[in-house]
Parts: structure tokens; sequence; C-alpha cells
């Protein structure tokens, strides 16, 4: 009996310059390693009684059930500030889009389902590690409450990924509110095919920002929204000290979710230069860069959309400058409450800015560990006694206890009793991230040993990151030195 999915497919309607029809999965699904039940029951998907061995042909692409899409979808993108103006799905496919619970629409896709139009000399493969990361990792930033594309399944098939060495492919099914991205823009804008910006931005307006069909000036108000929602995606992942990794403009959603999980990593030791992919030589995506260029990155939507702005260029240009203009102190004003929550405060004076900055600073000179920084914040809180968990994460004591005296004097010009506080600062500060040497170790015992063990233990912690229970007390540690991963890879 094959699965039935209600599929309510929107995107293959645009014109054929936007996609091309890709074939089902050339390989075996062995297994189905991981399926998200919760999630599936979101999108109303019936799995009531189908064997893992169907699914597993389902969200691998093997077996597309009636009604899928099964298309790649086109897109160009600046990689590391180059353009290449055709990109599209080379290694993933849209199964087909659904209407959740809440009826918000969803697209199911497919991520190493095989070669398509648009591979090049790809093999259309995903190596099982970078997808075990982003199953992962993106269910741990669902966790948190950051925007991010969901994992709704994990499929081991018979495929082998030739890299630097023979790896086992795997399939994620991923769900994401939509797969367009500033580079679908740029497609069409680099051919010179205004009607199809224009058809693409209606599509998404309808899609994303439905108030705003209502409005005189939907093109500007698309451009603010999206670059408001960026905004508060790149604070969140600063406030949990996630590093994305890749940043084309090909891997930024409009809907502003989180996409693409490739070489992404959560930091341990607070840098603001932070960088771990490995194909980023020149720290273009670190860390405390991510702001500026998600703000590039806008730009060259802005540039892709310029003849929907105003039929006059300067016109268009003063327009699109307007709008991105308040990108950066809206990401500020963002910032700063975020970071004062992390601190326990619930109103941001003035100073606040720099009493953050000046403990990041100590934090970086002590290569203090962010996360678990935070978290001993909130004991530090409710209990002046606890201080010793902060100054301990301190090479040099003095450095903290400098910065301690500020930040009490500060928290007594807010009353709060200090349980109340504490409780609000543990529900911003997690205790359980997705720390790279426990994905490092979940991949090499997949990849080397068929084991799965790790990977199984990581997933119940990961999706409750704010609760300290004695089983995930070695989740919460810091790796040690022997453990510490330097280096992430997306497997392309
Ligand atoms: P990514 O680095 O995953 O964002 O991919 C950048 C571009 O390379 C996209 O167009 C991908 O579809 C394509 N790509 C990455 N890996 C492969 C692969 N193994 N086979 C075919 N295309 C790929
Ligand atoms: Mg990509």
């Amino acid at each position: 009996m094959t699965l039935h999915i209600p599929f309510d497919n929107s995107y293959q309607h645009l014109p054929e310059v936007f996609h091309s029809p890709a074939a089902p999965a050339p390989f075996s699904a062995r297994r189905l390693l991981a399926v998200n039940r919760e999630l599936a029951e979101e999108l109303r998907l019936p799995f009531g009684g189908y064997d893992e061995n169907r699914l597993a042909g389902t969200f691998s692409g093997v077996e597309p059930p009636p009604g899928a899409a099964m298309l790649a979808q086109a897109y160009a993108g600046h990689q590391f500030g180059n353009f290449v103006p055709t990109l599209g799905d080379g290694r993933a496919v849209l199964l087909g889009e659904v209407m959740d619970r809440y009826g918000r629409r969803r697209d199911i896709h497919l991520k190493g389902a095989g070669r398509t139009s648009f591979s090049r000399s790809g093999d259309g493969l995903c190596p099982l590690g970078p997808a075990l990361r982003e199953y992962l990792v993106s269910e741990a930033m669902h966790a948190l409450g950051v925007p991010t594309t969901r994992a709704l399944a994990l499929v081991l098939t018979d495929a082998t990924a030739w890299r630097e060495q023979p790896k086992p492919a795997a399939v994620i099914a991923r769900v994401a509110a939509s797969h367009v991205r500033v580079g679908t823009f740029q497609y069409v804008a680099a051919r010179g095919d205004d009607d199809n910006v224009r058809r693409l931005a209606d599509y998404v307006i309808q899609r994303h920002y439905p108030a705003l069909a209502e409005s005189d000036t939907p093109y500007r108000d698309l451009l603010a929204e999206i670059a408001d929602r960026q905004a508060r995606l790149i604070t969140d992942w600063m406030r949990f000290g996630f590093i994305h990794g890749v940043m084309n403009t090909d891997n930024m959603a409009v809907s502003g979710e989180t996409i693409d999980f490739g070489p992404c990593a959560f930091m341990d030791e607070f840098r603001a230069d932070a960088r771990f992919s490995f194909i980023d030589q020149h720290g273009r995506y670190a860390y405390a860069n991510q702001p500026s260029l998600a703000l590039w990155n806008l730009s060259r939507l802005a540039e892709a959309i310029l003849p929907l702005l105003d039929a006059d260029q300067d016109r268009a240009v003063a327009i699109a400058q307007d709008v991105l203009a308040g990108f950066m102190p809206d990401f500020e004003a963002r910032w700063r409450k975020a970071m004062a929550a992390k601190i326990g405060l619930a109103e941001t004076q003035e100073d606040d800015a720099a009493l953050v900055q000046s403990l990041l600073e100590a934090m970086q000179q002590n290569r203090v560990d962010f996360t678990l920084m935070f978290r001993r914040l909130c004991d530090a809180v409710a209990d002046p006694a606890a201080n010793d968990g902060p100054r301990a994460l301190f090479e040099n004591d003095a450095d903290w206890t400098a910065w301690e005296a500020r930040w009490r004097r500060r928290l007594q010009a807010e009353a709060m009793n200090p349980g109340e506080r504490a409780r609000r600062m543990r529900a911003v500060n997690p205790a359980v991230i997705p720390r790279n040497h426990w994905i490092e170790k979940a991949i090499r015992a997949a990849e080397d040993a068929d084991d799965f063990s790790v990977f199984e233990r990581l997933r119940g912690p990961l999706i409750r990151p704010f609760e300290d229970t004695p089983d995930n007390a070695d989740l919460v540690q810091p790796p040690a030195p022997a453990e510490r991963v330097t280096q992430t890879f997306c497997g392309t």
C-alpha cells in the first residue's frame, strides 16, 4: 500500500523557469533511521498503519507517493561573494507541499535524493554525517525557539557517497515554510526576466506575507519584512552562539527560517571571530560578521527586485537604501534586548550594551564557555553564594569579580525576586545545545560502526534544551581538550 500524503502543491504552478522535474531516487532505501512523529502529526501525515520500509521508501524519494511534486528548484547565488547564475537543487527534491494543522503551507524536501538537472558534476548524494548533523541541529534549533527548517525523517540508503573516503549516503526529509531563497530572486533577475521577478514576489507575498497584498507599496514592504525577519533570525542565532557557516545568498530563505545546515556549529568558548566551516578560510561568515553579511545578502535581494520598487532606477535605489538603512538599528535593538534578558534584566538601559560588551570581552580573554557561562549566571542570580560557578570558568578570577560587581549593581536597579529572575533567565539560557564534540561522536559512531546509539541518546535532551537533569550532565559540559572540534564539513 502506498503512503497517502494530502499534497497541496503550489510551487509547481510557477512558470517552468523556476523548476525542473526530478526522477525518483536511483538507489534503495535501506533503513529508516529516524522519524519525527510529533512533526508528522503537525503536518497531518497519516503515518499510522504504515511500516518503516514504506516510510523509508517515501522519505528517501525512492517511492514518491501519488500527487508528489518531485521537482528541483532553480536558484542562483552569491557564494562567498561570487555570483553563480545557476545553482539550483543539485541534491535535493521537493516532494511536495502540505497544509499543516495550523493552516500553514509547508514544503517536504528530500536532501540527498539523487541527481537532478542542477547537479553539474555532483552525485546528488548526502553523506550520512551531515544528514545526521542537520537532523539533530535543526530540531535543537526549533526547541530553542529559533525559526528553522525541521527534520521529518532520516533514511539510510544503499548508495555510497565518495568523498575523501567512501561514506554511507542518507536522505534527510526536511520541512520548511518554503525553500524560496534570495538566490531564487537572483536567478530570474540575472536573466533580465522582470515579469518572473514580479511573479515570484507575488508568490512570496501570498505564501509568507499575505497582509502585504493590501499594501500600496507591497514590494517595498516585502523587502522590509524579509529584512525584519532576518534581523530576528540573526539575533536568535547569536544569542545561542550559533554560526551558520555558509550564509551565501542561496542559503538565505525569504521566510526567515534557518536553512541549509552545512558546516554550522554552536561555539563552546566565546570568540567574536569564531568559525568552524572548513570552506570559510577567511572567516567571511564568522560569528560576529553574521549581521553585516545578512545585510549584504539583503542588498543583493534589493538589487534583484529593484525594477519592482520603482520604474525609475534612481528612485528604486533610494527606496531600497531607505529600507535597508533600518536593518542594523533593528538588529542592534533586538540584540541588546536579547542579551539583557540573558543577564537577567527585564528592561534595557543606555549603559547595558557596555555591560554586555565588557562581559563578552572578558569571556573572550578568559576563554569562557558561552553556554555554560550564561547558565551559571542563572544560579548566581538565585544565590550569590553560587558565584563560584561562573568564577571557575575564568582563567583570571579578577575579571569575573570586576564584572560581577557592575552586574549586581545594575540588577539592584530592577526590583525582582531572585528566584523569579533566575527562572526567567533559565528560560533564555539553555543548558543543552548541540555541542560539536557530541555531534561528532554521533557521526563517527554512525559512519564508522553503523552505531546510532549516540544519535539516539542526543535526540531527547536536545529538544528539551532548557532542562538540567542528571542524565544530561555530560552533555552540558564543554569538550575536554582532546574532544575539541575545530572544523566542520558540509559533505557537498
Ligand atoms: P550547498 O553548499 O549544500 O548549499 O550547495 C551549493 C550548491 O551545490 C547547490 O546548488 C547544491 O544543490 C549543489 N550541491 C552540493 N552538493 C552536491 C552534490 N553532492 N551533488 C550535486 N549538487 C550538489
Ligand atoms: Mg544550499
